[in-house]
């Protein structure tokens, strides 16, 4: 069955595609707005096979078709169909442009060449510039027949409203991390020890040290999986400079891009572990917790703990993560947030 991996993870996005395609009522042009990317990529992948698979069922694709096995394909990222096409933010602003729109935009009015529909897929579509924004709108106000658009954001208040509009909004829950993280373990106990050590500085900057190196190995490992993946080395004998130059870019705006969603689901993870706290302090049931195997340390903690605190810390790392998020010095933003943790400053008002 298709959407299978997304069952676990998203059962009433699972449930609404497939009803709709069951129905024969797609829509022209959806918006997939929540914080899973991950998730909303793996529907977009699944829409697009069970839209143009050779032998369909009623869940979605087959999974072995020619298709679906092109959609499917590894690399290049979004697969090899040529009729399923992924635009994603390029260059050091991350925007995507109206060249990238335009292409994309040219594509969907061409007949499908192997399948019954072109797809386009936008992923973090909040990062259309007014531009291309514009010029895009036309598509989506007539959208070209046997034509399917999928727009994918975290951020659906950034888009035009204009843009909303003509889109059938599907909203995905939570990013599917319902289990900690056993990768987060030592960051979660360093919090642990620094909320409960009384304001200590030493605390606070191993906490800093141990965080900045689980960061940076993040960052390490999703370079070079983005570079696998691309495997720019083969064509650079072959390539001319200016496609290399495109792809390059191509390659930092994707790392740049898994780098901040994983720095966010890291940031996630301390939250969690905060919000535990005040569920303790709360008189929360055990099964309320998300680091229920920390239920003891947590609960010692919340005993010496006021809600206020409690509270205190919460927004401390809400505003952390806003500010991740507006792209500020994060090493600063970090030390500051985790001296604020300590107890030793107090959290801005
Ligand atoms: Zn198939």
């Amino acid at each position: 069955m298709s959407f299978k991996p997304l069952a676990a993870t998203q059962p009433a996005v699972v449930a609404v595609l497939q009803r709709s395609l069951a129905n024969n009522r797609l829509a022209h042009a959806y918006l997939f707005a929540g914080d899973a990317l991950e998730d909303m990529e793996l529907a977009a992948r699944e829409l697009a096979k069970a839209v143009n698979c050779e032998l369909p069922t009623k869940q979605g694709g087959c999974d072995r078709c020619d298709s679906c096995r092109k959609i499917d394909a590894a690399t290049p990222p979004g697969g090899q169909h040529p009729d399923v096409q992924w635009l994603r933010p390029e260059s050091k602003s991350r925007v995507i442009v109206i060249d990238q729109t335009r292409e994309l935009e040219k594509s969907l009015h061409l007949k499908p060449t192997m399948g019954r529909m072109k797809v386009g897929v936008i992923v973090e579509a909040d990062r259309i510039n007014q531009n291309a924004a514009n010029s895009f709108l036309k598509t989506l106000e007539e959208p070209p027949d046997r034509s399917l658009l999928l727009l994918l954001t975290a951020a659906p208040g950034q888009l035009l409203e204009t843009v909303r509009s003509r889109c059938q909004r599907v909203q995905f829950g939570a990013a599917a991390a319902r289990e900690p993280e056993a990768a987060h373990a030592p960051l979660v106990d360093g919090l642990l020890a620094l909320l409960g050590g009384g304001g200590s500085v030493l605390k606070a900057y191993k906490l800093f040290d141990t965080i900045r190196g689980f960061l940076d190995a993040e960052k390490k490992q999703v370079e070079e999986q983005v570079e696998q993946t691309a495997q720019l080395d083969r064509y650079r004998q072959v390539a001319d400079s200016k496609w290399l130059e495109k792809k390059e870019e191509e390659m930092k705006a994707q790392v740049e891009a898994e780098y901040r969603r994983r720095r966010k689901a890291t940031v996630v993870t301390l939250e969690w572990l905060l919000r535990d706290a005040l569920v303790c302090i709360e008189g929360g049931d055990a099964a309320l917790l998300f680091n229920r195997e920390r239920g003891d340390a947590l609960r010692k903690l919340a005993a010496a703990q006021t809600r206020e605190r409690a509270l205190a810390n919460l927004e401390t790392i809400e505003t952390l993560q806003d500010q991740l998020e507006r792209n500020v010095n994060e090493a600063l933003a970090l030390e500051v947030a985790l001296l604020r943790l300590s107890g030793l400053t107090t959290p801005a008002a």
